[in-house]
């Protein structure tokens, strides 16, 4: 199976997102990510076993009980080699994305999987191939998206019928119990001053 987790967008995000990309479908040609497949990849998994899935939802549970709802903005388009086709979507966040993703990696190393090492570059994918004209960025064409993030997602990624699906295997929720104050002191290991 291969899997991910991910962010889902709520539907508000998602519909904004949607007219907000509409005048720039029409200017750059590209393959666009099907609305519904918009999402935000914290950890991709690559392929792994059906019985690796108990130990990747614990981990996912592990890492999300420490960490509270936060909220997001995306705006702005980028991409990590202008060559690759491959355009995103910037997103603006508190610390506790990155924090987030640093606790899962955690967990995820401590049941024995491998991870990426790489830096987390939180990126909204919103088309492949894209062919930009001199190499030029969009402008970006609306007011920054607010998401509220409340939730991780493990995913599944398929081709149904030569379509790409992804099916949500687990849904972990952030814990709005976590005082705010709490939320970064394990890592914070900076000796008072
Ligand atoms: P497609 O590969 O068909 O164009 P996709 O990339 O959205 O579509 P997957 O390849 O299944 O679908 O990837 C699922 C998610 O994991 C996506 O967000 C993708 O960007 C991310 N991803 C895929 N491969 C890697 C990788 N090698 N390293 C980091 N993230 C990856
Ligand atoms: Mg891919």
């Amino acid at each position: 199976m291969r899997l991910f987790y991910a962010f889902e967008l709520d539907e508000p995000a998602r519909r904004a997102l949607n007219e907000a990309l509409q005048p720039v479908r029409n200017q750059v040609s590209a393959r666009w990510t099907h609305p519904e497949n918009l999402h935000l990849t914290l950890q991709f998994m690559g392929e792994q076993p059906a019985a690796a899935i108990p130990g990747l939802t614990d981990a996912l549970q592990a890492a999300s009980v420490d960490t509270r709802p936060f909220s997001v903005s995306f705006a702005g388009f980028g991409t990590f080699r202008a060559a690759s086709g491959l355009l995103w979507v910037g997103m603006a966040s508190g610390p506790e994305p990155a924090w987030l993703v640093s606790r899962l990696r955690q967990q995820l190393l401590a049941r024995g999987f491998d991870v990426e090492k790489r830096p987390w570059q939180p990126h909204l994918t919103v088309a492949r191939d894209a062919v930009l004209i001199e190499k030029t960025l969009p402008p970006w064409p609306a007011a920054p998206i607010r998401c509220r993030i409340d939730r991780v997602t493990l995913m599944e990624s398929v081709r149904l019928e030569g379509r790409l699906v992804y099916r949500p295997l687990a849904r972990t929720p952030l814990n709005d119990k976590q005082p705010s104050d709490d939320t970064f002191k394990e890592d914070d290991h900076e000796e008072p001053g």
